[in-house]
């Protein structure tokens, strides 16, 4: 008796100390990933659906996708690429298409993107943020906290970001933004056949990045989201609350995320921050207006929308909602 009454103390003690950490390793999405990948797509809005994107499907088969997340009220680029990597609404950051282009942002900033609480809780890490609209390298992400910075076209940037994976390069928080899609968009609307052929040419430079990172075994501990910052109007433009211009996409894969999963229909894009912030096992700071979403990790029903962190924001977004499902009556 004495001796069975032993084996079971030892056995509650095995499982005590390795079911905890069963657990950490296979469920918990709090710092599981050891590298975010954010891949934005400017312009793109929802239309990720009406494009034919071998890529975009094949990488989220088995992840998440989102597309009618919400953008800022205000479906303008430096609003929202913003507010995606800050995690506080445009309001609070207060940066626009001028202000990002003239000056030159540091990490001495009230709202700091993600990239500034990375740097701060890994020192040594590699990050780093290749895009073709350099107001998000200038005056978005900070210029201070050594981040890896490449500026190019679409085409050029792709094939910069597939040499730096291919150099053995490690980022734990990496940033790309494509613009040939929201040019496309300008020039031709969101209804049109160039808009939606500009999608499938970038969709091509997604499973290029995807292909570049996965051969060089870096998916395995990798969380790989695509994000847009906004659509655009039938016939091109952007910077109204019409649902072509608000709703966006937002999809991610990696080893938590809910196959099949679709976020949980009041995501923002803003809401990315939030995602990578607790990917890597970091805290969110008070301050943000990020949240998780539903539907994304296996293991996190979701957070509500700290609303009264951005009261105005909440307020604003509201009303810009109704205005929405008026353009949306109005065809
Ligand atoms: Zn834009």
């Amino acid at each position: 008796m004495k001796k069975a009454i032993g084996i079971l103390i030892s056995l509650v003690m095995i499982f005590a100390c390795v079911t905890p950490a069963f657990a950490a390793d296979e469920n918990g999405s709090f710092g599981a990933y050891k590298h975010v990948y954010i891949i934005g797509i400017d312009g793109a809005g929802r239309f990720f659906k009406d494009a034919d994107t071998p890529n975009f499907d094949r990488i989220f088969e088995d992840g998440a996708v989102d597309y009618t997340a919400r953008a800022e009220t205000i479906t303008t680029s430096a609003q929202n690429w913003g507010a995606i990597l800050t995690g506080v609404s445009y309001l609070k950051h207060g940066l626009t298409n001028d202000i990002t282009g003239a000056q030159e942002r540091t990490s001495e900033t009230e709202f700091p993107t993600v990239f500034t609480y990375a740097r701060r809780a890994f020192p040594d890490a590699e990050l780093a943020s290749f895009v073709h609209w350099n107001n998000i390298n200038f005056g978005i992400i900070e210029n201070d906290i050594g981040v890896t910075k490449g500026c190019g076209g679409d085409s050029e940037v792709t094939d910069m970001i597939c040499d730096y994976f291919n150099s053995g390069n490690q980022p734990t928080l990496f940033f790309v933004q494509l613009d040939d899609v929201d040019h496309a968009g300008h020039e031709s609307g969101s209804k049109s056949e160039e808009f939606i052929k500009a999608i499938e040419v970038a969709d091509g430079y997604i499973g290029r990045i995807y292909d570049a990172i996965e051969a060089n075994g870096m998916m395995e501990d990798g969380l790989f989201i695509v994000v847009a910052d906004h659509g655009h109007t039938k016939n091109g433009g952007h910077g109204g609350p019409s649902m072509r211009e608000t709703n966006v996409t937002i999809a991610a894969k990696g080893k938590t995320v809910v196959k099949g999963g679709s976020f949980d229909g009041i995501s923002r894009n803003r809401d990315v921050s939030a995602i990578a912030l607790y990917a890597l096992g970091l805290e969110k700071p008070d301050h943000m207006s990020s949240r998780m979403p539903a539907n994304l990790f296996r293991d996190v029903k979701g957070e509500a929308r700290p609303v009264m962190n951005d009261f105005l924001d909440s307020f604003v977004s509201a009303f810009a909602w109704i205005a929405t499902l008026f353009t949306a009556i109005a065809g």
